[in-house]
């Protein structure tokens, strides 16, 4: 599988365990999490150097998600695989010869889902977990989606990163309504998406190496006594402001021919607070206002994409912040 240029590398160690596939660049676009598993890899060497003795548990992979899209760095060429993986798709791509898919997103889904299943039947792990790593084209904060599955919350909670519930119910086809126990009844599968900050920025891969490295020891793979308390102290401190989790109450999406624009005096970062009221964008219909109080989430600052902005909701607001760990036993079974 080593000439599969959608694999970025993998990494095994000496003992079974847990199953990490890092899917990176779903949008093209978005090349922090290519580079952060890159340096999560040269990580992982280094140690073997440094310490003849280093070892974790499992395997972790790194993959391209849109191939052809990273290559023309746009986030898509034909249509957004993030919004392909509904179950109808998912069985028709699947059984279809690649030659009668005409739309290029159909083949990366088909040869995403071949590859990550082939990892699966091969290294025949026990617990897998896909982490979908994303950037946002707004400034400001890091966040987790998690799937609709409580193992899924768990290991978000493990990342320490705001939790941003109600995403899955409002999108359709995003990577998360694929990869769970449903679709995979003999595993212990799950998934969860990581947005790691804006596209183009350095703190947005250093989040992102973080991200997978507590990802894959609250998978019972990294052995905690070998892993930095940093980046747990980088994510913790840099969501310090942020809600620990939050609920989706609207979502603004984009109808073709919409010419929506976020206004241009004032440029919003995710998590700004908005106002019921308050003006946030304009189309070929007018003025859009704030329907609620909240905080504004993925205002749109690029032309591709079908959502124009989210306003989410603190569910904890007043609750302390949950920064305890998972006991071992829990861990290990995630
Ligand atoms: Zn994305």
């Amino acid at each position: 599988m080593t000439d599969n240029p959608r694999i970025i590398g993998e990494r095994s160690a000496s003992q079974h365990g847990p199953l990490l596939i890092v899917l990176t660049q779903v949008h093209g676009n978005e090349p922090a999490g290519y580079l952060a598993i890159k340096e999560v890899f040269k990580r992982i060497d280094e140690e073997y150097n440094h310490k003849p003795y280093f070892d974790y548990r499992g395997k972790i992979v790194g993959l391209i998600g849109n191939l052809r899209a990273s290559q023309d760095k746009v986030r898509y060429i034909n249509t957004d695989l993030n919004r392909l993986w509904t179950d109808e798709n998912v069985s028709r791509i699947k059984n279809s010869k690649k030659e009668n898919l005409n739309v290029s997103e159909e083949k990366e889904l088909q040869e995403i889902l071949q590859t990550v299943n082939s990892y699966i039947e091969n290294y025949e792990p026990k617990n897998v977990v896909i982490l979908d790593l994303h950037t946002t084209t707004a400034q400001g904060g890091i966040f987790i989606i998690p799937s609709k599955e409580e193992k899924s919350r768990q290991l978000g909670l493990n990342i320490h990163a705001p939790i941003l519930h109600g995403f899955l119910d409002d999108l359709q086809g995003t990577v998360l309504h694929h990869f769970n126990n449903k679709n995979y009844p003999n595993l212990n599968l799950t998934s969860l998406c990581f947005e790691s900050g804006q596209h183009n920025s350095r703190e947005s891969v250093d989040h992102a190496v973080s991200a997978i490295i507590q990802c894959f020891m609250a998978m019972g793979g990294f052995y905690p006594e070998d892993i930095e308390t940093k980046h747990e102290q980088l994510l913790t401190q840099d969501s310090a402001k942020l809600p620990k989790e939050a609920q989706l109450i609207y979502s603004h999406r984009i109808a073709p021919g919409d010419e929506f624009k976020m206004r241009g005096d004032l440029i919003y970062a995710n998590f700004d607070p908005v106002t019921k009221g308050e003006l946030l964008a304009h189309d070929r219909h007018g003025e859009i206002h704030a329907k609620f109080d909240g905080l504004i989430l993925m205002p749109l600052y690029q032309k591709q994409g079908n959502d124009g902005f989210f306003i989410i909701k603190d569910i904890n607001r007043d609750a302390p912040k949950l920064h305890q760990k998972i006991p071992t036993t829990t861990l290990n079974a995630i």
